[in-house]
């Protein structure tokens, strides 16, 4: 089991989507990253199919790495899964690194988990973001056993994410002992949030001990 690494923020956004802190451009969120020490920093805008300003964000992600860091920068993004198992995310930019979130409410666990190993299937998606069940469902041991296994033989990673403490204990206990790739998501929407995994202690503690 790699253990969690406190210095590797893998969900971090910036002032591209239109709820995020103004303060958040990429230049100071670089910056601060640097000051708190991380040593990789993962960009992941909120984005859509519609989307277009990525082209954009991409050359302003590249001007930084080229003008000199000692961290990892990572362009990516975070999309959202439909109800058909896909991914809300254009085509072109499939490489790059992708994590897929559920944002909305399905309400119906047998279509929300169908869509999740549909997810998990696609080839383009690297990191499962703030796993949780809706409060009307839970999985079940052997359900969660299923999706371990689902999960390695795609290689993704679960994020354990700051700003919704989550996935719950009870997930993240099966996916260590059915050992997932884990790592950290501070899912930062302001300055002060970036690296910031201080919500999580207990269960970062769980992995790593
Ligand atoms: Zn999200
Ligand atoms: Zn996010």
């Amino acid at each position: 089991m790699r253990l969690l690494d406190l210095k590797k923020d893998y969900h971090v956004h910036c002032n591209y989507n239109d709820h995020s802190s103004r303060e958040l451009s990429i230049e100071n969120v670089t910056r601060i990253a640097e000051k708190i020490n991380l040593n990789t920093l993962a960009f992941t805008e909120h984005v859509r199919k519609t989307s277009d300003w990525i082209p954009k964000y991409l050359e302003e992600i590249d001007r930084i790495v080229s003008s000199g860091t000692k961290m990892t920068i990572i362009s990516g993004f975070e999309a959202k899964i439909l109800n058909d198992g896909t991914v809300d995310f254009p085509s072109e930019y499939e490489g790059y690194f992708l994590i897929a979130s559920f944002h909305t409410k399905f309400y119906n666990k047998q279509n929300w988990l169908s869509a999740l190993k549909s997810a998990i299937s696609l080839q383009h998606v690297k990191v499962i973001g703030h796993l949780a069940p809706e409060e009307s469902f839970e999985l079940t041991e052997d359900e969660l056993i299923e999706l371990s296994t689902l999960l390695k033989e795609n290689e993704k990673t679960v994020e354990i994410n700051a700003k919704y403490r989550r996935p719950p204990m009870k997930w993240l206990r099966i996916f260590k002992e059915n050992h997932v790739n884990l790592h950290l998501g501070s899912d930062a929407h302001r300055i002060t949030e970036i690296g910031n995994f201080n919500s999580i202690t207990n269960l970062i503690e769980f992995i790593n001990n």
